[in-house]
């Protein structure tokens, strides 16, 4: 599932192509994408002209003239690509014909993301819902400290709700609670406030080097050119199932919760749902 970096990565992509092109005509092949009906969703884009694209959390988000502004989730198996090559784009859900260059598809195998088209006091409403940018100087480790102080969520849980932080999920929540040797079963509240700067640094070292190496696929994420990540191969826990912790040696474990899947090493990581209290 696209997180922070595989987000920011493909709006970087988009960021020097979108701004200026207008939105010719508008193609919906699965409408079960969009939250709203395709033709309203039709009339709000077309002839509108893309001023901005930018991140919040793991939404892309494109103003437009007009108050227009399109919100795409890319839920599990969702891509925004510049479809310069049909072969790119294998299960087209929208696609945007633009004034110059390549189309804009929004491509989707399972189709549990959502494209939305709202108005600007619509977005920022949305906008308030969402939890701080772990990126931005707004989420320091005081903060977080204070904020898991209040929840008795197990942390690994804590860390996925959007309304905490924005634009952590599954992989980059695990790969920092290793890093800070916090179990990921631990409840919020019983983080110290030792183990809260340790976390929140690794949270942000865990989204820049994913950032840097151009986000994580591990099967369907691509970037807005169709290109796969490069993080998989620096992961340390996720996905490394009784594989050997790069810190200690010991066999990585999993364990579900939540309805997703949890990967921790039991030496580096010790505790569980006790946890210190
Ligand atoms: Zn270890």
């Amino acid at each position: 599932m696209p997180e922070l970096p595989e987000v920011e990565t493909i709006v970087r992509g988009l960021r020097p192509l979108l701004p200026g092109k207008t939105i010719q005509e508008l193609q919906i092949l699965h409408a079960d994408v969009l939250r709203q009906p395709s033709g309203e969703f039709s009339d709000r884009l077309q002839g509108h002209t893309f001023e901005s694209v930018c991140r919040r959390g793991k939404n892309i988000v494109a103003h437009l003239t007009g108050d227009t502004v399109l919100v795409v989730n890319l839920g599990m198996t969702g891509r925004l690509v510049l479809a310069r090559d049909e072969t790119l784009t294998t299960h087209p859900a929208v696609r945007f014909s633009l004034s110059a260059g390549p189309a804009l598809v929004y491509d989707d195998v399972r189709r549990f993301g959502a494209v939305e088209v709202m108005d600007e006091a619509e977005w920022a409403e949305r906008d308030r819902r969402l939890g701080p940018e772990p990126l931005s100087s707004s989420f320091t480790a005081r903060r977080l400290y204070a904020d898991l102080a209040r929840s008795v969520s197990p942390i690994r849980s804590w860390l996925l709700d959007q309304r905490r932080v924005a634009g952590v999920g599954n992989i980059y929540a695990n790969e920092a609670l290793h890093l800070a040797g916090i179990h990921p079963q631990r409840p919020a509240r019983s983080v110290t406030e030792g183990e809260a700067r340790r976390l929140h640094r690794a949270i942000r070292w865990t989204l820049r080097r994913a950032v840097e190496n151009r986000g994580t696929t591990l099967r369907d994420y691509r970037d807005a050119s169709g290109n796969p990540g490069d993080n998989a191969a620096h992961l340390r826990v996720y996905g490394r199932d009784q594989k050997p912790c790069p810190r200690c040696s010991t066999r990585i474990c999993r364990l579900v919760f939540g309805n997703r899947t949890a990967f921790f090493c039991p030496r580096c990581q010790p505790g569980g749902a006790g946890g210190i209290t």
